[in-house]
């Protein structure tokens, strides 16, 4: 047998989630490079979960998930966004919204199709499509003036869509610029989509952190987009719990029909007492959830109001936990070496936005994560300023 491997995903490394992290812990730095908040779920939700637990919920859950998780994701859903969905037949539980989104590309997408992502694309949509033999097609987001903030590109969405387009990847509240979507946009969607064959991928994972009154606008909101969507979303950043790995899929029967294809071969179920233990709290305590913007906000302002003394430029994020900051002024180096040096010399690590993009991006950009407790944002501010 040949010793060199033929790899499937001969261009992928280790995510640069892992490898910041990493570096991040072995030198002692601040980290926020890697997305995960610095405290802890709430205490009423470990109290349901650990109820489960000692109740006997430690065997296989329903393959698409517990019934009573279902009807409270739809409950949740049709108070915020007005559609009545059919927890039976039209939610899957699965585990985290990676899952979730490599399920419905293997669902969807056949070898040869193309799929549209928009630059910065996160990092897990790509490899999924290389591996259903479909063929990525990159979306600069457009860059406003000030570089730091993005919106679609609808000219350039509009050129790249043809008959050979099975899917586009949207990802509003965007990871890892904060762009938004507004009601109006859903209905240029629509336009742009209407006479196609195309399905959409919403991942919708930081649907609970916008800012500044704005609401979010779910897919699933608008009738015509809502027939071709499959909405992935995760509970991880909702509830300060990264590492439950759990989220669910939001999609038409027929879309979900084949999504559960798929997803009973990935994982078939995911874990019982955590599922029932998210079940109670979302019903029972929605203000958690809906009082999360003014938490992460208050966030944001202080760790943008740190940095005003600072070398970096700024605009504050309109959603997620990333704040962008500008290094234009201080350097010109690649975000990349820029990054990692950083981590070792300023003790603060932070994620590279080129890693996200085909092409180099005009601005000089690194991404923070400020989901961490003041004290960790006051001394990774003081670090930063001193550049
Ligand atoms: N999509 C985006 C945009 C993300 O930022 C993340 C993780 N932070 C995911 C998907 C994956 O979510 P999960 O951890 O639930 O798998
Ligand atoms: N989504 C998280 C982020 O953007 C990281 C997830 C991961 O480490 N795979 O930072």
């Amino acid at each position: 047998m040949s010793k060199i491997i033929q790899s499937k995903l001969p261009n992928v490394g280790t995510t640069i989630f892992t490898v910041m992290s990493q570096l991040a812990s072995d030198t002692g730095a601040i980290n926020l490079s890697q997305g995960f908040p610095g405290f802890s779920p709430p205490s009423a939700l470990l109290d349901r979960i650990k109820h489960h637990l000692d109740h006997g919920d430690n065997q296989y859950a329903p393959m698409a998930g517990v019934p009573a998780l279902r009807s409270s994701i739809a409950e949740k859903t049709a108070t915020l966004h007005g559609r009545d969905i059919d927890a039976e037949l039209e939610i899957t539980v699965c585990s985290g919204a990676t899952e979730g989104l490599f399920v419905a590309i293997q669902a969807l997408v056949r070898r040869g199709d193309e799929v549209i992502i928009l630059d910065p694309a996160y990092d897990s949509y790509e490899p999924a499509i290389t591996l259903a033999g479909g063929v990525t097609r990159h979306n600069a987001l457009l860059v406003g003036s000030n570089d730091s903030n993005f919106s679609i590109d609808w000219q350039l969405l509009q050129d790249t869509v043809s008959s050979k387009t099975r899917l586009i990847i949207l990802n509003f509240p965007h990871n890892p610029t904060g762009a938004i979507l507004q009601a109006a946009d859903l209905d240029r969607l629509a336009n742009l989509v209407r006479d196609t064959d195309c399905y959409l991928l919403s991942d919708e994972v930081y649907e609970h952190i916008v800012f500044d009154g704005n609401t979010h606008h779910s897919l699933l909101e608008h009738d015509e987009l809502w027939e071709r969507t499959m909405i992935v979303s995760s509970f991880g950043k909702t509830f300060h719990a990264t590492g439950w790995k759990i989220g669910y899929c939001i999609a038409p029967r027929l879309l979900s029909e084949e999504f559960r294809k798929v997803h009973q071969f990935v994982t078939f179920t995911v874990n019982t007492p955590v599922q029932n233990g998210i079940a109670d709290f979302l019903r029972s305590h929605p203000e958690f959830y809906i009082e999360l913007p003014d938490f992460y906000q208050r966030k944001r302002d202080l760790f943008c109001q740190l940095l005003e003394g600072s070398r970096f430029k700024l605009t504050p994020t309109q959603s997620t936990f990333f704040q962008l900051l500008d290094y234009s002024a201080i350097t010109e180096e690649d975000d990349v070496e820029l990054a990692k040096r950083w981590t070792h010399e300023a003790g603060v690590a932070s994620i590279p936005l080129s890693v996200f993009c085909e092409k180099p991006l005009t601005g000089k950009l690194l991404r923070f994560c400020f989901a961490k407790d003041d004290e960790t944002l006051q001394a990774a501010a003081k670090q930063l300023s001193a550049l």
